[in-house]
């Protein structure tokens, strides 16, 4: 490994961010530069994995892990495509990832490096690393992906007021062998997003009997895994693809009927245990943890914690934002699964450089998915199309501080205006390789009509999807738009 503290070491590209994005980026990379061309792959984390590294150990992939994947690497667990694989086993099949990567390209790892600064130049970018021990380190590259992406953060207890409760995170204590497992007391579990589901989920089957509650906000609800992601011979004949759904959820979006269409999804192929939950981040449940939750929850509190107050007599409260104060009993445990995306004020890149050295893959919401946006933009920039074509981008980051629910909708729409244009201007190999692509586990016949309907209606459909983020944009004072002006 070169010592970039000492020489400013040259490389062909430079990839910020080991998460599934960059991952992304580095794996299309590799199967465009050559052997003996040089690829820096740069994270402030001391490991490949992006979030997945420090997020709780007992969380699961919602997807079919086959569908979670770069390009189009297999994976090599050996286990059926439904099973949900585990935090070390995504970490491991990141790590098998690169290692597919390396065998196209020259992949140094630069683990345990913070960007802090990219310059680009006529004829380079310089990126400045701070290290784990504080020095700084340049390293310059021809181009720079910078997939720092949404750069999620391991959740923090909540700070609450109570001196009678304990206030935990998934991350912080892990709900089946941490400090938590080794007492009854009742459980309160703050949000109902995937993380709140995990959570209950794992306390309700590891402990059954123990009074588990939830505050569920305004609640969330899932794409129905059994529905979307079917197994054996239900893949030929039953269930429902799940790009039908997202194209189906992007063309029913108008730039303001966000409720309507979420609506419109819970009622027809969402799931969860709260009913008529308006809340929805793209996540997928199964009937059947749907089910046990639903049966091993105590109260669901429809409403958002504000605090937890120790009351004199009256014991200890936790207050509501709107509702009255609920008692609880002294001991709980207040677990802190509210949302990993909470909105941090960040500016962000064009997706592309005015110099066009510099990809930002972001919340922008290129692709909506980050994912999509390390494979697709890679693609056009090493086919040279990345500043001819002209994709759209919306400040996500900014659309997210004034609806959760537009985000949403927002993304898939955006994603469908991109992906048709990206497929007007890649080969269809680019199309074919897709591991990401949510249908992929559908027989080739299902997924050939999806293909064709994708093929017959992108064109007409664009002009739509572009009135649905025009409105957005206009409705919240946001940049939506092109980054390339054509004339
Ligand atoms: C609890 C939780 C569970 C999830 N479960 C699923 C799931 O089951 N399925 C699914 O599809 N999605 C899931 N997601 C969504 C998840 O965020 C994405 O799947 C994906 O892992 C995000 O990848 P990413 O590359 O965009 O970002 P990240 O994984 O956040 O990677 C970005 C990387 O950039 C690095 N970085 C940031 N800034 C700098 C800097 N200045 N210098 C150097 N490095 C930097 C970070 O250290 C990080 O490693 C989940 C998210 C959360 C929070």
């Amino acid at each position: 490994m070169p010592n970039p503290q000492n020489q400013s070491e040259h490389y062909d590209l430079c990839i910020i961010g080991a998460g599934i994005g960059g991952l992304n980026a580095l794996y299309v990379a590799s199967q465009y530069l050559k052997p003996d061309q040089r690829i820096a792959l740069v994270d402030r984390r001391d490991r490949v994995g992006g979030m997945w590294v420090d997020t709780y150990d007992y969380v699961r992939l919602h997807q079919p892990h086959p569908c979670f994947t770069t390009g189009d690497v297999k994976w090599t667990l050996g286990k059926k495509p439904s099973h949900l694989a585990s935090k070390t086993e995504v970490l491991d099949h990141f790590q098998h990832c690169v290692n597919e990567s390396r065998k196209g390209v020259g992949v140094t790892e630069l683990l345990g490096h913070e960007m802090v600064e990219i310059e680009e130049t006529d004829d380079v970018v310089r990126v400045t690393c701070r290290t784990n021990d504080r020095t700084l380190a340049t390293i310059t590259a021809d181009h720079v992906i910078n997939a720092a992406a949404l750069d999620v953060d391991a959740l923090q207890p909540l700070s609450l007021s109570s001196s009678q409760v304990r206030s935990v995170s998934p991350e912080t204590c892990d709900v089946r062998t941490g400090e938590i497992a080794s007492d009854n007391n009742p459980v309160w579990v703050i949000g109902s997003g995937k993380t709140g589901m995990d959570t209950a989920h794992t306390l309700i089957t590891h402990q059954p009997g123990r009074e588990v509650n939830l505050v569920a906000g305004t609640g969330s609800f899932f794409m129905s895994r059994d529905r979307m992601f079917p197994s054996g011979t239900k893949r030929w004949l039953g269930g429902v693809r799940p790009n039908y759904v997202l194209t189906e959820m992007a063309d029913r979006f108008d730039g303001t009927n966000e409720v309507d269409v979420l609506n419109w999804m819970r009622d027809t192929y969402g799931t969860g245990p709260i009913p008529h939950a308006q809340h929805f981040f793209l996540g997928a449940l199964s009937e059947g943890e749907s089910t046990r939750i639903r049966d091993g929850l105590g109260q669901v509190v429809m409403d958002h914690l504000v605090d937890v107050v120790d009351h004199g007599e009256h014991g200890v409260q936790i207050h509501m934002r709107k509702g009255t104060p609920i008692d609880i009993a002294p001991g709980s445990w207040i677990v802190n699964c509210t949302s990993h995306f909470v909105s941090r004020a960040r500016t962000e890149a064009p997706y592309v450089s005015a110099g066009g050295r510099v990809v930002t893959i972001g919340f922008k919401g290129m692709f909506g998915f980050t994912s999509f946006g390390g494979y697709f933009l890679t693609h056009l920039l090493y086919a040279g199309k990345l500043r001819e074509v002209p994709l759209y981008e919306a400040d996500g980051n900014a659309i997210l501080s004034h609806s959760v629910p537009a985000t949403v909708l927002g993304s898939l729409a955006l994603t469908q205006y991109n992906l048709g244009l990206a497929f007007d201007h890649l080969p269809a190999k680019v199309f074919k390789d897709f591991g990401l692509d949510f249908d992929r586990l559908y027989p080739a016949p299902r997924r050939l009509v999806g293909q064709l309907k994708f093929l017959a209606g992108h064109k007409r459909k664009r002009e739509r999807y572009r009135h649905a983020l025009d409105t957005l944009g206009e409705r919240f004072d946001v940049h939506v738009g092109p980054v390339i002006k054509t004339s």
